[in-house]
Parts: structure tokens; sequence; C-alpha cells
């Protein structure tokens, strides 16, 4: 058996902000994209302005709304990337296997690590008082048999705490809370879970297994399993880059599809995503390719040759390009993907640098320069929000694309 942690800073941003003014620490703050507009976004906040009920994401205005006298403050992201290196070092002198799931999140696996120094519980303390003592920082631990229950278990009980998810009392503790604190059930599958009957995490564990894949797809033989404590995901080696030959993206949809506007708005969504995933990788691609399966099953794929580009754009543009060249109008669409391939490594010299980047207006698209800046800001916010960040929403394809 395995023995996973899942180590979770708790309000990294706000608590970053807290080391270097200590005032902060006695009222309310929070982290916010632009203090100076009321449209900014809560990045993290403290435990205090967390009583007036200010949660992340919400915008300014309305957590002013909640409380008149929140403090706010810029982020200082360099310094975040800072405690974050610094952090993880600590956790790999427990480890060689520590995979950085994101800025505050990191995964390790300690199994070849009890021999030296104790149970899983008493190695996740350790790195919880030597993190506190050191840095001043606290950490939500979580520890299991795989990196799912780690990372469910972080969530259970925080600041400052660890929560063990074992065979003996992971039912007891998981079953009842809502399916979407399940690693990757976001909105869109919850409300598809919810559809079901499925509510909770035991709902789902105990779904018949066929009948989730019947409307999910590979998707839900995944989530199936993984609520049944089924998960054999490796810890990556710190020191591990992973090198990808393509990255795709597919979607079942729970009723066809027979509206060309409807399935262009989906092509869209899987395209950010797909766009996303090669930009965190440092990547840039020179082939997309989509592929259509109709009501009957029967699939079709085309692709195209783009200049290399990670760009949401550029890629969007030849994504509907190829739709519009290939759906037949009228035809009942029940699965489509999106690819990239032929992929090769950015130049890594380009540091983000989130700072700067929310200095710059997200909306702007005065030139080429701004647009990617935008993006990396909207990357960052993904990193953080997931599915709440729609990159969709800053471009229109029906201008991008003349008929
Ligand atoms: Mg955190």
């Amino acid at each position: 058996m395995r023995a996973i942690l899942h180590c979770d800073l708790n309000n990294f941003f706000a608590s970053v902000e807290m080391l270097t003014k200590p005032e902060l620490r006695n009222v309310p703050m929070a982290v916010s994209g632009d203090p100076n507009k009321r449209h900014g976004i809560i990045l993290a906040k403290n435990q205090i302005a967390r009583k007036y009920g200010i949660y992340t994401p919400e915008t300014v205005y309305s957590a002013l709304r909640k409380c008149p006298k929140l403090v706010l403050v810029k982020p200082h992201y360099e310094e975040y990337v800072k405690y974050s290196k610094l952090v993880n070092k600590i956790y790999q002198k427990y480890t060689d296997r520590v995979e950085k799931f994101s800025i505050d999140e990191s995964f390790l696996d300690v199994t070849e690590s009890i021999s030296i120094f104790g149970t899983p519980y008493e190695i996740a303390y350790k790195i919880k008082e030597e993190v506190k003592s050191k840095y001043n920082l606290t950490i939500s631990v979580g520890v299991s048999f795989n990196k799912t229950f780690a990372k469910l278990g972080s969530d259970l009980k925080k600041p400052d705490a660890i929560t063990v998810l074992d065979y003996e009392n992971y039912k007891e503790k998981i079953y009842d809370l809502p399916v979407n604190m399940l690693l990757y059930v976001g909105k869109n599958t919850k409300s598809k879970l919810n559809k079901l009957g499925i509510k909770t995490i035991g709902d789902l564990a105990l779904s018949n297994k066929y009948r989730i894949v019947k409307h999910l797809g590979k998707f839900g033989e995944q989530i199936h399993n993984h609520a049944n404590g089924i998960d054999d995901d490796p810890v990556k080696y710190y020191y591990e880059k992973e090198e990808r030959k393509s990255i795709s993206k597919g979607i079942t949809f729970e009723s066809d599809i027979s509206d060309i506007i409807v399935l262009e708005k989906e092509f869209v969504k899987l395209t950010s995503d797909v766009a996303f995933t090669l930009r965190k990788n440092n990547m840039k691609a020179s082939v997309v390719s989509i592929v259509f399966k109709d009501a009957m099953f029967v699939s079709s794929s085309r692709q195209k040759k783009i200049n290399f580009t990670n760009s949401f754009d550029e890629i969007c543009k030849s994504v509907i390009e190829l739709v519009r060249e290939n759906y037949k109008n009228g035809v009942a669409i029940r699965y489509i993907c999106v690819g990239l391939s032929s992929l090769k490594q950015k130049s890594d010299n380009e540091q983000l640098d989130l700072f700067n980047m929310l200095e710059e207006n997200v909306k702007s698209k005065k030139n080429n320069e701004n647009k990617e800046k935008a993006t990396k800001v909207m990357d960052k916010l993904k990193e953080i929000y997931g599915d709440k960040i729609d990159y969709a929403s800053t471009i229109d394809i029906h201008k991008k694309v003349p008929k």
C-alpha cells in the first residue's frame, strides 16, 4: 500500500503578505487583482476576512459590501513563487517523489520514507511543523493511500491540520460529502451527476459504473474508480519533466447536438482547455485536429497544419474553420474532441510575473503583447479557479472567421 500526502498551504497569498506586513494579521484583509478597480477579483483572504463570508473568487465590489473595512493588498507574485519553492524544498527532504500540483499544493509519495521518518502521519506532522517554524506558514495535509483521497483529506480540516483517510475510515468520512469535492469533478460534471441522482461521493461510489460510463464516458469510469479509492496515478519525482507528444480533450454530450452554433461553442470550450494545457507545459503546437462522433457512433476526424503557436485565438480560429468545413448541418453529434500535436517546447526564459501582469488591464487588446499578457493572467487565474475562468468570453469567433 502506498503512503501519499497532499500538502496545501493555507490562505497562501494572504499568508505571505502577512509575513512581510504583520499588521495585516489583525485586520480583515484580502489579496485582490486590482484593489483600485471594484470589478477586481479576491484572490485570497485571511481568517478574519473569512469570518465576514468573503470567499475566493468573488468580486472586490461584493467583498466590500460584506466588509467595508476590508484591507485590500496587491499580489506580489514573485514572493509567492519564492515561498512555494522554499516549502517544496522542505518536502524534498522527506522524499524525492514531490509533484507540484499548483503554486500552493504538492503531492508527496512517502512510502519509501516510512523506515526513516516514521508513520505517514508522523511524517505529515514533521513536515507541517517544519514549514511552520521555518517560514511561519501553515499547511493542511491529507494522508491516504492514493492521490485523490490525499487531496480530499487536505480539504477536510484547515488551517494547520492533518486528516488521515485510510481503508478503515474513508467511507465514514467522505461518503456524505458533496460529489464535487472529489478531485476533477467540476461544475459541469457535478450537474451531470446530480441529474442522475448522484449528490454525494457515496452516491457515486455505490452507483452502477456502467450507468456512469454511459453518461460520462471514460472520464465517468475514472471518477467512479476514484470514489471507490481506486487511483494508481503515481506521484512524479520532483526532477521529472513530462514530455508530451499530444494534448487532447473530448466531451460526450448528455443529449445529441445538431445546431452548429451550440456545437461551435462546445468546440471553443474544449479549445480553451487544450490551449491552456499547452501553455502550462510551456509548449507550442503546429497541428490542430477535431473529431466528431455522430449519434450512430460513426466518427470522423480532420486535422490542419498551423504555424507554431500556443495562442487560444489562433488555435480556435483553425478549430472553427475545421468545424465549418466538415460539419454537415443538421447531423446529430454525440461526441467531439479537440487535439493538438507536433508539439515543441518553448524557450524557457519567460518567467511568469503576475504582479506586473495584473497591472495591465486584462481586457486590453491594443496589441499582441497585451493580449499575451492578458492570456497569462487568465492562465494564472485558471490554475487557481479552474473551470470558473472562461477564455471564450475574450474572443468573438464570428468576427475571427468571416463566412
Ligand atoms: Mg491552499
